[in-house]
């Protein structure tokens, strides 16, 4: 909520994953289904007589690992990215393990791949989803280039190679390349919507939330609001004579009054209030769990935090009006009666915070000291 600076705002998209409760739910039907196929494998290369060395030595252990992590996961969820891991490290050595085996015992006897191969691009996927853009291509990378030579070193210990043989090795590595580009491509999407994503819901002057991206908190707030029968306020607070700050001073400084109002606003709300550049010179408060009472003093320590000394060395003041939440109402309505509020602030002098009608109409001066 704080307005961020940093260089590059776009950094902690990919690390703060709002996946995570996804992510477990899948791997909770995924594990069960490895171990499936694993078993399943086994089983049948066993009716067929036709158990690979790595087939006998890794599909039993294999499965038993999905079953034990999937219990792990089921008691911890939290634990779900040691448990990608431990998964995606199991398929990966089997499948390189297996690249090398098919290479060099298998391929040059029959016309097409062992089954086990279909699931080496799972890894990639599984990669790309734990992991950020850059350590997915790397780890991505090592791997496909590990299969590549486990199954290059087994081709060369293979007894013969025949154009079916090459035909496979060939067709094996071009498409998990394609695989590999394409995901890569799909990361570079999922940045470029979290990126836009941003953008579109906040305001490019203040890095404050804009009007749009508030237009939906308001609505989810009032319809918890509602349904859990609580108390929300909203301020809104209109910066007195921004006109003449302009007129005065110049546009340049008119904006960066603007950012650092925005600043000085932010520092002194909750973490779980909203703040948005509502309009030019107009902010919007949106206080959950606020009644009307706490929210004048929260209006009221705003008035005094702009107030107190000069904003680039141009004295602001606010005018602010004050809306709480009633049963049955709406954002258009409380925003209505926030905004006569601040209209009468206005009008009774500015520099004052003003409560909505019908309750009370209580004008508190600058001056006037409130209970902390
Ligand atoms: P009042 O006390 O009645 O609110 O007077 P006011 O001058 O603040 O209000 P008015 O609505 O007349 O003018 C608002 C001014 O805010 C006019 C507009 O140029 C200025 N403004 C709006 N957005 C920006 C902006 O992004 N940067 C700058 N520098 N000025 C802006
Ligand atoms: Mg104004
Ligand atoms: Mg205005």
């Amino acid at each position: 909520m704080l307005p961020q600076r940093s260089p590059d705002p776009y950094t902690t998209i990919e690390v703060a994953d709002p996946l995570e409760t996804l992510r477990v739910r899948i791997s909770l039907w995924l594990l069960p289904l490895g171990a499936l196929a694993a078993l399943a494998a086994w089983g049948l290369s066993v009716t067929a007589d036709k158990l690979s060395l790595p087939d006998k030595y890794l599909l039993l252990p294999i499965a038993t690992g999905f079953l034990a992590l999937e219990v792990y996961l089921w008691r911890n969820p939290q634990s779900i990215r040691w448990v990608w891991q431990v998964a995606l490290s199991l398929i990966a050595v089997y499948e390189i393990v297996s690249l090398y085996y098919e290479a060099a015992y298998k391929l040059h006897q029959r016309d097409g791949i062992t089954p086990a191969v279909l699931w080496f691009p799972m890894v990639f996927l599984m990669a790309f989803n734990l992991l950020n853009r850059r350590q997915a291509l790397r780890f991505s990378l090592t791997y496909l280039g590990l299969g590549l030579l486990a199954g290059g070193i087994g081709l060369l210990a293979s007894p013969s190679l025949n154009a079916t043989s090459i035909n496979t090795a060939l067709q094996f590595t071009l498409s998990n390349i394609a695989y590999l580009s394409l995901l890569y491509m799909f990361a570079f999407l999922r940045r470029h919507y979290a990126q836009m994503h941003q953008l579109a819901h906040t305001d490019a002057l203040t890095n404050l939330t804009n009007r749009r991206a508030m237009q939906l908190k308001l609505d989810n707030e009032l319809e918890r609001a509602r349904r859990y029968n609580r108390p929300f306020a909203l301020v809104l607070a209109d910066i007195d004579h921004f006109k003449k700050v302009n007129d005065t001073y110049g546009h340049s400084v008119g904006d960066q009054v603007l950012r650092e109002v925005a600043g000085r606003l932010a520092q002194h709300l909750r973490d779980s209030d909203s703040l948005a550049r509502w309009g030019g010179e107009e902010f919007l408060i949106l206080a959950p769990e606020t009644d009307l009472h706490q929210a004048q003093l929260l209006a009221r320590r705003l008035l005094e935090a702009i107030g107190e000394s000069p904003i680039s060395g141009v004295p602001v003041t606010l005018s602010l009006g004050v809306a709480c939440y009633r049963q049955g109402d709406t954002v258009a309505a409380m925003l209505s009666r926030a905004d006569e509020a601040m209209y009468r602030a206005k009008a009774g002098g500015r520099n004052q915070v003003v409560l909505e009608e019908q309750l009370e109409d209580v004008i508190i001066p600058a001056h006037t000291t409130l209970e902390p």
